[in-house]
């Protein structure tokens, strides 16, 4: 039973947040998921978590901008289960927040390598092996990557979301002879690790920053949102019930990016 029974789907920043859910989800629902992350630590939390609910999990420490640990990842599921099915480009960091003048040029190839390259190097070395059956690619982008909502001193994180959804459209376009999808989901505010990892500096103070709303606010909720519910929108654009969308971005944040 579930929504992508017997599919292999691969997932980056697998280890905590929308990942760590997006896993558990697709776990949950019969696919066996390759788990990527810096560290094996925390992913490996997560395959002993499918394991108890009694899927199927296989651990790849890999940062996402190297290209020969994202190809090995993507061959290790393939040596595990013998395809590979979906794609969930999901890990990235928010990087410094600072402003431009003040943003070291080694800060902003590290958002942009991550996020970006990141992004297209897990799309790279799929396609060889989800041509045959098809699939369905899922890139994490941001509502930061059409507008800046509270977003001051993010220019390479914004930058890279951005960058993130002009690729995944012109991988749907490419990949659609394939019957590979390839959408691109925006979230708002979410509930996760990612701010720990978030360095601001002093400098930002520089930039008065019109705060129409609290941060995180949405008219929806008046919170933000929780991994579990993005990774409702990820098990759905895994699964056939998404058979005709390819290409779109779909935001998911409570109405945030129209405040
Ligand atoms: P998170 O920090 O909880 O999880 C991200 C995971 O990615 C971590 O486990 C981290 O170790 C991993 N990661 C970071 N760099 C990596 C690398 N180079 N190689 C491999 N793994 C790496 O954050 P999250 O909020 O779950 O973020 C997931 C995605 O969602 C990101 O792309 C982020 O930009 C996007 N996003 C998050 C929010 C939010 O509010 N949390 C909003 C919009 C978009």
């Amino acid at each position: 039973t579930g929504w992508v029974k017997d599919r292999v789907a691969l997932v980056t920043g697998a280890g905590s947040g929308i990942g760590k859910a997006a896993a558990l989800k697709l776990a949950a629902n019969g696919a066996r998921v390759c788990l990527v992350d810096l560290t094996e630590q925390r992913a490996g939390e997560v395959k002993e978590l499918i394991e108890a609910q009694g899927g199927e999990a296989i651990v790849v420490d890999t940062d996402v901008s190297d290209p020969v640990r994202v190809q090995s990842a993507v061959e290790l599921a393939m040596k595990e289960w013998g395809r590979l099915d979906v794609v969930f480009a999901n890990a990235g960091i928010n990087g410094v927040v600072t402003p431009i003048e003040d943003m070291s040029p080694e800060e902003w190839d590290h958002t942009l390598t991550t996020n970006l390259k990141g992004t297209f190097l897990a799309v790279k070395y799929a396609i060889p092996h989800m041509k045959k059956n098809g699939g369905s690619i899922i890139i994490t982008s941001s509502i930061n990557g059409n507008r800046s909502f509270s977003g001051f001193g993010m220019s390479a994180y914004s930058t890279s979301k951005a960058g993130q959804m002009a690729f995944g459209k012109m991988a749907a376009l490419e990949l659609a002879r394939y019957r590979i999808r390839v959408n691109i989901i925006c979230p708002g505010a979410i509930q996760t690790n990612i701010s720990e990892n978030t360095q601001k500096t002093p400098e930002l103070h520089k930039i008065e920053i019109p705060v129409k709303y609290p941060e995180g606010s949405q008219p929806l909720e008046h919170k933000p949102g929780s991994p579990d519910q993005v990774a409702d929108l990820v098990l759905f654009l895994a699964s056939d019930h998404s058979s005709h969308i390819t290409g779109s971005e779909i935001y998911i944040d409570g109405a945030e990016s129209l405040l």
